[in-house]
């Protein structure tokens, strides 16, 4: 299982600043505070789980590859 829960995400505020959240904040749905006053709320859409869930897949799909030319 690949962990990518501590890769860094760049989230924008409306007002333009960049904020940098892991995914594991957006997992847990972290508020950040921009300094404009906005509270961003991070979200799992799904989209973040079904990336990891598709990488883990590729890697698998590839050992599986592997396994084949070994034969
Ligand atoms: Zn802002």
């Amino acid at each position: 299982m690949l962990d990518l829960s501590k890769e860094i995400i760049t989230v924008e505020c409306d007002c333009g600043r960049s904020h940098s959240a892991t995914f594991q904040d957006t997992i847990n749905g972290r508020i950040i505070n921009c300094s404009c006053g906005a509270n961003i709320q991070l979200k799992d859409d799904g989209s973040v789980k079904k990336g990891v869930n598709e990488i883990n897949k590729a890697f698998k799909d590839l050992e599986n590859a592997f396994k084949k030319i070994g034969r």
